[in-house]
């Protein structure tokens, strides 16, 4: 495809992918498998749908642009075990998608999307074994980054919370059609390889996390007093509260929340 059929929708995110090595990369990245069920965001012009359903068992791919969602119809309408969706990724109720079991979800997602779409993912995680997308490499640094740097914040908590997060190449600006602006690279979640934590409350360690990143330079007392359920109880923890979140892991943040969580409901 060295020509579009259309003009691409900035505001659909549309960089369509164009190097065929790359999309095949991407696919083994997901590394498909015959029972396999998986879900595709975004598909476009299908570079990856058509790789994808070659190796797995069923594919269902979300596409929001009527006309490419149409496209792909039409291109592909002799192929068996492919479900086209035409619908917003964001507002898909991935349950009624996955039937049974877990299924994979990939995607060379609009960049504007990656935070929601990722969170949604996250919000559906037992139904997902394994996330394979691609992003902005600026975003996939954060994801990976590890205490005590720059780039580690709440992206990076919960990637880490939910699943054992990696980047697994990186990928030139050069290789799309419009040109974005940015370097991309694709990131695998593998959700089968969670660590074993065991928050007493997943709602407030999620509040912990978020509370204390959106004031990322002050110390945890400083910020943990803006939980509802915090203050009065704050003396109590047996936590050292000088400490900044960039500097906890994710047990550390699980160990936090559940102290803040027992001496709630102690009170309560
Ligand atoms: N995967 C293709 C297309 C990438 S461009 C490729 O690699 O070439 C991003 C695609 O996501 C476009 O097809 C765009 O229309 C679609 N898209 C944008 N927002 C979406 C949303 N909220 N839900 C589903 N698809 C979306």
């Amino acid at each position: 495809m060295t020509r579009l059929a259309f003009r691409p929708k900035q505001s659909l995110g549309q960089n369509f992918l164009l190097d065929e090595n790359v999309a095949r990369k991407i696919v083994a990245a997901v590394d498909p498998q015959a029972g396999d069920a998986l879900i595709e965001i975004g598909p476009g012009y299908g570079v990856l749908t058509k790789y994808l359903v070659q190796q797995a068992g069923h594919v269902t791919a979300v596409e929001i642009d009527r006309h490419l969602h149409a496209r792909l119809q039409e291109q592909m309408r002799q192929v068996q075990n492919l479900t086209l969706v035409h619908a917003d990724f964001l507002k898909v109720d991935l349950q009624q998608l996955i039937p049974q079991g877990t299924a994979k979800v990939v995607g060379n997602i609009p960049y504007q999307i990656t935070s929601p779409a990722l969170f949604k993912v996250f919000d559906y995680r037992q139904l997902v074994s394994k996330t394979v997308m691609m992003i902005q490499k600026e975003v996939a640094d954060r994801i990976v980054a590890v205490p005590r740097t720059k780039a580690y914040g709440i992206m990076s908590v919960f990637s880490r919370l939910y699943s054992e997060p990696s980047i697994a190449f990186q990928v030139s600006r050069n290789v799309f059609k419009p040109r974005p602006e940015v370097d991309s690279a694709v990131v695998v979640w593998d959700f089968s390889k969670a660590p074993v934590v065991s928050p007493h409350s997943p709602e407030l360690l999620v509040e912990v996390v978020r509370t204390t990143f959106n004031q990322r330079r002050k110390m945890l007392r400083n910020s943990l007093q803006r939980l509802s359920c915090y203050q009065e109880n704050g003396p109590g923890l047996d936590f050292d509260l000088t400490r900044r979140p960039e500097e906890l892991d994710v047990t550390e943040f699980v160990d936090l929340s559940n102290q803040v969580a027992r001496l709630w409901t102690n009170k309560t």
